[in-house]
């Protein structure tokens, strides 16, 4: 088989980690598997590459920032390399351009937009294991770029696709993908598996575990992932496109995320084109909106809420003082002081019931729905920051997340 796996920061991040990734790539390579190897920067060098940059001043170039933060994924290759080859087999390191990773001429934050395997397939041909710097990648003008804070996983992914691997594994350090925040609710359950849409809202709405966009490129190109943990042997969780067991499951996790902030403009006059101006307005300053609730007319008027990331509340007010000005609003209000929790399932969709189930359990314990948002395998709902663990918490019970047979035919 030819395998794909990717090592998080933390699974080497001190020189006896390292060691201990090299004996695992180096048992699947003896079984007679090819290996390919993705890894991140040690530890928490990536945060602490931005810092250096900090201390010498507020504003540094993008294309600095890039060729900075990729020598950490630069030296992670370098000492897995040197580890594997002390235990015997040929290997060969390379940089995210060395390995033929092309992609769109933007910094901090590129897509991948095509890989030159010529040269994967050669040193694979000639027996080698490969390992490879995640998270970089060459753009047109030559430069190197970086695919966004926790892009080594979209490397593994996209690298498991340019090579048609038979398998990607995504090694961190946790067992797998787990029904809720294990740290939050102690009886939280691994999942045996779980399918691309399911993570994919999952890993959107605050679990940290897989970064989307590499979910987003498994679920195109139908490469099965395999989170698992790298510090233990146990069997973690498969991603793919549909789940046998759990097929029937009616919610499948709960998140919380806490770096949202809550806006909402007053007295915005009810003509066409006015919402449109509103987020036009957010849109060219570059401001991801999620949460919309406009409310019904009355008078002439609406209010529109919505939420945004925490990182970007402040360039959002400053944007509402303009957009009031411009539409003819009243007001506005923020609040910085909530959560968004929410419960993801593939079997809500089609299943009445759900979103009742979800507000009658907050309900139960007293916590006020500020906002609510649903699509066809989620439900979320802004709620008191101060209130999100007891949320998750009973949201986890209500669905009887902590047993695997929650399932409409079992229920
Ligand atoms: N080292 C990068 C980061 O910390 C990429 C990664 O870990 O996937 O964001
Ligand atoms: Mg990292």
């Amino acid at each position: 088989m030819l395998i794909v796996q990717k090592y998080g920061g933390t699974s080497v991040g001190d020189a006896g980690r390292i060691k201990n990734v090299a004996r695992r790539v180096v048992n699947k390579y003896r079984e007679g598997h090819q290996m390919m190897v993705v890894v991140s920067a040690m530890g928490d060098t990536t945060d602490d590459l931005i810092k250096l940059a900090r201390e010498i001043t507020n504003n540094p170039s993008p294309r600095e920032m890039d060729m900075l933060m990729s020598t950490g994924e630069q030296v992670s290759i370098a000492l897995l390399a040197i580890a594997i080859k002390s235990l015997g087999p040929d290997v060969v390191s390379l940089t995210g351009p060395q390995a033929g990773i092309k992609t769109e001429s933007i910094h901090s934050r590129a897509r991948i937009t095509d890989i030159d395997n010529s040269r994967l397939i050669a040193e694979l041909e000639a027996g080698k294991i490969i390992v490879v710097a995640g998270f970089q990648g060459l753009c047109d003008s030559g430069d190197i770029t970086t695919l966004g804070r926790g892009g080594s996983d979209t490397t593994a992914v996209a690298l498991a696709a340019a090579v048609k691997a038979d398998m990607c594994e995504i090694y961190t350090d946790v067992d797998g993908v787990y029904t809720t925040d294990p740290r939050v609710v102690p009886d939280a359950r691994k999942l045996d598996s779980i399918t691309y849409d399911e993570m994919l809202e999952l890993a959107h709405l605050g679990a940290a575990v897989l970064h989307p966009r590499a979910v987003e490129c498994a679920k195109i190109y139908n490469i099965p992932l395999h989170v698992r943990c790298s510090f233990n042997d146990n069997p973690g969780t498969i991603v793919k496109e549909e789940c046998d067991m759990e097929k029937n499951l009616i919610v499948t996790g709960v998140t919380c995320n806490k770096n949202v902030a809550k806006l909402g403009i007053f007295g915005v006059p009810d003509q066409p084109g006015v919402a449109y101006m509103v987020f036009k307005m957010l849109a060219d300053r570059n401001i991801s909106v999620d949460m919309i609730v406009q409310s019904s007319m009355r008078d002439g008027v609406n209010d529109i809420s919505f939420t945004v990331s925490q990182d970007e509340l402040r360039k959002s007010l400053e944007t509402i003082e303009e957009i009031i000005k411009v539409v003819g609003a009243t007001g506005y209000t923020h609040n910085a002081h909530v959560a968004m929790v929410s419960v993801v399932g593939a079997g809500m969709n089609g299943n009445p019931g759900v979103a009742a189930m979800t507000f009658g359990a907050l309900a139960d314990e007293e916590i006020n729905i500020d906002m609510i948002s649903t699509s066809d395998i989620k439900i979320s709902c802004i709620i008191k920051n101060g209130e999100a663990e007891k949320a998750m918490n009973v949201l986890h019970r209500r669905f009887a997340l902590a047993e695997a047979t929650n399932c409409n035919c079992c229920a």
